[in-house]
């Protein structure tokens, strides 16, 4: 637990957040840090979750005073169940990710959790109910399993262990020089890209949150990394709600409800089948522009 509040650490994260896209670095710190001086309204309750299931009623939101990023938006995310945002570049797919954790707050409408709005609860309470997986994976300064404990303080190293099998980075782990000790970061051993995320899904992982939210990557991966992180993300994302920010195809087939965002409103929402049937439709009108490259963005 101490280590999240090293302060040699929180300035090397400092450093780092300057360098990278601000959203998702602070997304990945505030998550993993249950900050407890966040303020919180003085009546603020503990989330409590059962079915695990989000819900956006008529979400609006802008940065600052900038123009309206969401224009009233309403999905549900049903408990268990993979809930897939699609949608043109600037849509606002991660926008909605970053209210969920309350990086932002909606400008007006609500956001539920099992029907209790986020805006009344600890934040603590939230964030623990959630885990992150960007699309750029970070690896602190640290061992490699200090960089898996980050998911979860108090995480034994067995549970560590069975987080990284799960995420199918126990093997090349081992065959680092010191194993889990061994350094990664700045100043440590070079981790290929797949091994990176597999990392970060062991994180995610240990974390054991009801609640995963999924930055897919899209830049490609070898094949055989490809299958693996595939491989871990299955796991990941089984038995929990996940709302996914998707670029594969696969993803998208698969997932239980396809959400198609554009212009900072929901175009439509059903499954692959339902709505690659509609033939004006936007997500059909997606679909066979990207069929050729397997690949949705
Ligand atoms: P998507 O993930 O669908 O590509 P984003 O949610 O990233 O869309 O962005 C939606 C809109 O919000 C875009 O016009 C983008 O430029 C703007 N935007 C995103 N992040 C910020 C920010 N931190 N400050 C101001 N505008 C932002
Ligand atoms: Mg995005």
């Amino acid at each position: 637990l101490l280590m999240a509040y090293d302060p040699a650490r929180r300035l090397a994260r400092l450093q780092v957040s300057l360098e990278r896209a601000a959203v998702n670095a602070r997304m990945i710190y505030e998550i993993l840090d249950t900050v407890p001086h966040q303020r919180d309204r003085p009546d603020a309750t503990e989330l409590t979750i059962h079915e695990a299931t989000v819900e956006l009623r008529e979400v609006r939101f802008a940065y600052g005073s900038g123009d309206e990023i969401l224009k009233g938006v309403s999905f549900r995310a049903e408990g268990g169940k993979t809930t897939a945002l699609v949608g043109p570049s600037g849509a606002g797919k991660s926008t909605i990710i970053s209210l969920i954790p309350r990086f932002y707050d909606p400008k007006s409408g609500q956001i539920l959790i099992d029907g209790q709005d986020i805006a009344t609860v600890t934040k603590q309470s939230l964030r623990n109910g959630l885990a992150y997986v960007s699309q750029q994976p970070y690896l602190f300064e640290g061992s490699i399993r200090d960089n898996i404990r980050y998911g979860r303080p108090d995480a034994t190293d067995a549970e560590i262990e069975e987080a990284a099998r799960l995420a199918y980075a126990h093997e090349f782990i081992l065959a680092q020089p010191q194993g889990y000790d061994t350094p990664v970061g700045e100043h440590g051993v070079t981790l290929s890209g797949g091994q990176r995320q597999r990392l970060s899904i062991a994180r995610a992982l240990v974390r054991n949150a009801p609640i995963l939210l999924l930055d897919e990557a899209t830049s490609a991966l070898d094949t055989e990394s490809e299958t693996a992180v595939q491989k871990a993300l299955d796991h990941a994302m089984s038995g929990r709600t996940v709302i996914v920010i998707a670029h594969r195809l696969s993803t998208i087939v698969n997932a239980d409800k396809i959400v198609v965002m554009s212009d900072g409103r929901v175009a439509e929402e059903g499954t692959h089948g339902e709505l690659a049937r509609r033939p004006d439709g936007l997500y059909a009108r997606l679909h066979n522009d990207c069929d050729a490259k397997s690949d949705f963005s």
